[in-house]
């Protein structure tokens, strides 16, 4: 006998899957493919061969901006985003899978110096706050790039990272 929902489950264990190789953690798995805690965590075990790391997501991306280095890669990683999904109406995983497979391409996850590498869960937060409208891509009159605006980042942030960096010898030639 057909069963209507075999093909539902076989995608969202198919889109778990994709999640888990990226290093989604359980929650987001939980949350993007409509899977159980204890589902979830099965997925991440038999995909990764890692124990799935527990703990609360971060509550806005104003929390990852540790530095403008990183403020300029989180830039380009919503820039991307938002490229790709102009206007994100609701949190879509192949939107996310698509974003963070291209940033890792053109990008990597580390930076060269010694800074956190970006991972799935910030472009999740990322994400979110874009679309919940905690934060913005706003164009910079001076250099011309865009760049993240968090509404709940200290002053310090809010200023485009590209020039606060002092990159202007990129952006003009001679
Ligand atoms: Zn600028």
């Amino acid at each position: 006998m057909n069963d209507p929902d075999l093909g539902y489950r076989r995608e969202a264990a198919r889109l778990a899957e994709a999640l888990a190789q990226r290093g989604a953690k359980t929650s987001i798995i939980e949350q993007l493919a409509g899977l159980s805690k204890e589902q979830a965590r099965r997925v991440i075990r038999v995909t990764t061969g890692q124990e799935p790391r527990s703990g609360p997501l971060p509550v806005s991306i104003a929390t990852l901006l540790a530095n403008r280095r990183r403020h300029a890669r989180l830039s380009a990683l919503a820039r991307i985003f938002l490229a790709l999904n102009p206007t994100p109406s609701a949190l879509d995983a192949r939107a996310l899978l698509r974003t963070w497979d291209l940033f890792v391409y053109l990008h990597g996850t580390a930076a060269a110096d010694d800074l956190k590498p970006i991972t799935f869960t910030e472009l999740f937060i990322l994400a979110r706050d874009l679309r919940i409208g905690n934060a913005e891509l706003r164009r910079c009159q001076k250099c011309g790039l865009s760049w993240l605006l968090c509404h709940q980042c200290g002053t310090h942030l809010v200023a485009c990272p590209y020039c606060k960096l002092g990159l202007e010898p990129f952006f003009s030639h001679p």
